[in-house]
């Protein structure tokens, strides 16, 4: 292993040494999307709506339900179209596949009909059917889109005829349904739909917020909502989870909140010093602890020496399996995958909590910064350097957190160990720059400032190597 590490050693020098100044190399989270409200999307919707009517013969509420069936891909539409119209309307629902008997052709002429929901009768002019000819009058109708609206179905809803599964177009529900609030409703379920059946667009997940995200390429990225600031990713609307994949990530939640109740005693605020067994508690986000009493340099996960914790050899983000472990008893295998579960666990649980109080650490430095700008002790603009660096070690401790469920899932072999590596040096240079910053009266702003570009360039060299999207 250490023969290793000294390979990706050089990897990383290539690129560091600030004599070399490499063109700025591409982002890996780099993700264009655009903020967009209801009206730009509603116009959006319009505009392709007209693209089709344009193109084919089709009215627009069935130009709308062939989009939003076919993932509003208007050419493909065209392409389907072309090749066989009567066909794609039978796949989309919208005719029927074989055409309604004449019978019921001659319903609305008739003086006195009887419905064969309600069994009233009627005179045919009240009457209304879809292209499937199932005839019912419009208070049976009202009720049937009533009642659909109710349990949230919009533009999946189908006629009343038995074993039909036409859907009904908006305008056919539009002429019948009276009431102003289900008409309302029925306009709000079906842009919702509308929405998601988009591949380019995403509702943001803020509470309240009404935002949609726009995107041309639909990747896992983050997104950040213009408006309520939630961050996201942008292909599974969940927290953002680079560098874990979309899938990992929902694995992983899961798996923690079924295991919840094996996780929970992990969550301790206090140990004891490993060197005197004094009571400490960690009230700051730094895992590099000291101890207040006999001034011991310690990690909080593994309560070992911190000097064994310099960059050049961190192993304490590392989990070592047993590589026997194929060979043991069942029971002996339980085990083990217990532990390994709780060790990552613990760390994605410690970086968790580091950062809401690193949060506090942030709130503390705005109000120191404020102390010393009225003591006219520089200006906001000299001390902005300690808020960067905080907002820059909120950033970097999150991906790192969220490398511990790639790490998990990930195979055994040599790309996992080049993983490992990385996330150490991550970690490392993380728990340094905390450590800096919790002490930033009396840190150099130079050194602070070349640890915080030490930190970020391991973390973007991490997700260039490892984000998938
Ligand atoms: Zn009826
Ligand atoms: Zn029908
Ligand atoms: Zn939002
Ligand atoms: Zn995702
Ligand atoms: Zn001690
Ligand atoms: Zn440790």
């Amino acid at each position: 292993m250490e023969e290793d590490d000294a390979d990706y050693e050089d990897y990383y020098n290539t690129s560091e040494d600030p004599e070399m100044e490499v063109p700025q190399e591409e982002d890996p989270e780099q993700f264009d999307f655009e903020c967009l409200a209801t009206e730009d999307v509603e116009r959006l919707f319009n505009e392709c709506v007209e693209g089709v009517c344009a193109a084919l013969p089709v009215k627009p509420s069935l130009a709308k339900l062939l989009l939003h069936t076919h993932a509003w891909n208007a050419k493909e539409i065209t392409v389907l179209y072309t090749a066989g119209a009567s066909k794609l309307l039978v796949d989309s629902r919208i005719k029927p596949a074989n055409p309604p008997q004449t019978e019921a052709q001659s319903v609305r002429g008739c003086k006195s009909v009887s419905c064969s929901v309600c069994l009233l009768y009627y005179i045919g002019e009240h009457f209304r059917a879809l292209a499937c000819g199932h005839y019912f009058c419009k208070e049976c109708w009202s009720t049937h889109f009533e009642i659909q609206i109710n349990q949230g179905i919009t533009t999946m809803m189908e006629c009343m005829g038995q074993g039909c599964s036409l859907l009904v177009p908006e305008d056919f529900v539009l002429s019948i349904l009276n009431k102003a609030i289900l008409r309302e409703k029925y306009q709000k379920f079906s842009f919702s739909d509308y929405v998601k059946s988009h591949p380019e667009l995403r509702f943001c997940p803020g509470t309240n917020c009404s935002t949609i995200v726009l995107a041309k390429e639909p990747q896992s990225k983050r997104v950040t909502c213009k408006y309520c600031k939630v961050v996201f990713c942008f292909k599974c609307g969940s927290d953002y989870h680079a560098p874990t994949d979309c899938d990992t990530i929902k694995k992983w939640l899961t798996k923690c909140a079924d295991d919840s109740e094996t996780a929970n005693y992990i969550s301790a605020n206090t140990k004891d010093c490993p060197k005197c067994s004094i009571c400490i508690e960690k009230n700051g986000g730094c895992n590099h602890m000291q101890c207040y009493s006999c001034k011991f340099d310690f990690c909080w996960m593994c309560l070992l020496d911190w000097n064994s914790h310099g960059s050049e050899y961190y192993e304490c983000s590392r989990y070592k399996e047993n590589p026997n472990i194929a060979n043991e008893s069942a029971h002996a295998q339980a085990r083990e995958a217990l532990k390994k579960y709780l060790f990552y666990f613990e760390r994605w649980e410690n970086h968790a909590r580091s950062l809401r109080l690193e949060e506090q650490t942030h709130q503390k430095i705005i109000d120191r910064i404020n102390e010393k700008v009225m003591a006219s002790e520089g200006t906001w603009i000299d001390w902005q350097y300690l808020r960067n660096a905080a907002s820059l070690l909120a950033k970097c401790r999150y991906t790192l957190q969220y490398t511990y469920p790639f790490a998990y899932y990930m195979e055994t072999g040599p790309r996992k160990a080049l993983f490992e590596y990385q996330q150490a040096q991550l970690e490392a240079e993380i728990e340094n720059l905390s450590w800096k910053i919790e002490r930033a009266e009396t840190t150099d702003r130079g050194e602070l400032e070349n640890q915080m570009d030490v930190a970020e360039k391991r973390r973007t060299t991490l997700l260039k190597d490892f984000l998938a999207v």
